[in-house]
C-alpha cells in the first residue's frame, strides 16, 4: 500500500499555505521561529519592533527588523549600486553586515561598544556612540538599528550621529516604539535589570519610545521622514506596522 511520508504530507500542505520569502536567503518562510523577549509591558503599550513574535527566518536567522532595513537599503535607497559610499553601521546585524561587506564599499565601518565577556567579529570596532572616533561629515549613510533605547543620554548619541553624517547624508535610526504612548516613557531612577525589564521590556533598556521619537530627532537638527514600505514589499516577512525613521542632514 502506498503511503505518504510525513515530509511529503507536510510539503503537500505547504503548497496551499501562504508564505513570505526571506530577502537574504530566499527561504520560503512557512514557519518562522519565535524571536524577541516576552514582556508584558511591551504588549500593554503595543510596542512595535519588540516583544516575542514569530519572525525568525529558519534558514539564515534574519529577523523582521533586519529584513526591513535590508529591503529599504537595497530597493529604496539603491545602496547596492553605490559603491563609493562611506557607511557607518552601529550594533551591526549579522545578515546585513555580511551583504554590505561583500559589496565592497569605499568605507564600511562596523562599530559596537565592546562589553567584557562578549566576543566580536574581526570587522567590528570598539566604538562608543557617544564619542564616535571620526571627524564631522564623514559618512554618507549611518545605520543604527535598535540601539538608542539602551542609551540614557540618547540626545547626545543622536548629536554624535548627526556630527559624523555628511551634509546630504542619510541616517536610519530604528528603535522599538509604542503605538499608544504619545510621550516617551523614561525614568532614570529605574536602574536595576529586573525593574528595567518590568518597565521598559528588556533588562538593558532605559526607556520606551513614544510617538514623540521623531521630535527628539528633529530637536538636534535632523529632518525626519517616517516611512512604511510594507505595502510595496508585502512578501518579505516585514512587520507591517514597523516604520523606518529616515533622517537627513541639510
Ligand atoms: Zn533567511
Amino acid at each position: 500500500m502506498f503511503m505518504f511520508s510525513t515530509d511529503v504530507f507536510k510539503k503537500g500542505i505547504n503548497i496551499f499555505k501562504k508564505y513570505d520569502v526571506c530577502p537574504f536567503c530566499n527561504n520560503k518562510m512557512y514557519n518562522p521561529y519565535f524571536i524577541g523577549v516576552d514582556a508584558a509591558v511591551l504588549k500593554e503599550k503595543n510596542v512595535i519592533g519588540g516583544g516575542r513574535r514569530k519572525a525568525g527566518c529558519s534558514k539564515c536567522g534574519s529577523s523582521d527588523r533586519e529584513r526591513l532595513i535590508y529591503v529599504y537599503l537595497k530597493n529604496e535607497l539603491n545602496v547596492f549600486n553605490k559603491k563609493k559610499l562611506s557607511i557607518l553601521h552601529m550594533a551591526p546585524e549579522k545578515n546585513i553586515t555580511q551583504k554590505l561587506l561583500e559589496l565592497g564599499f569605499n568605507q564600511y565601518v562596523c562599530g559596537d561598544l565592546f562589553t567584557e565577556g562578549y566576543s566580536y567579529p574581526q570587522h567590528v570596532r570598539n566604538i562608543n556612540i557617544l564619542n564616535i572616533p571620526f571627524i564631522e561629515n564623514t559618512f554618507d549613510l549611518i545605520i543604527c538599528n535598535h540601539l538608542l533605547e539602551h542609551i540614557p543620554n540618547d540626545i547626545d548619541a543622536m548629536s554624535e550621529i548627526f556630527r559624523v553624517l555628511k551634509t546630504g547624508g542619510t541616517a536610519i535610526l530604528q528603535v522599538p516604539i509604542s503605538e499608544t504612548l504619545e510621550k516617551t516613557f523614561e525614568d532614570f531612577t529605574i536602574t536595576n535589570p529586573t525593574d528595567r525589564e518590568k518597565f521598559f521590556g528588556q533588562f538593558d533598556h532605559v526607556r520606551i519610545y513614544g510617538q514623540d521619537y521623531s521630535d527628539r530627532l528633529r530637536s538636534i537638527g535632523f529632518k525626519v521622514n517616517r516611512v512604511n514600505i510594507h505595502n510595496e514589499y508585502p512578501k518579505f516577512g516585514l512587520n507591517k506596522k514597523e516604520d523606518i525613521f529616515v533622517c537627513s542632514k541639510f
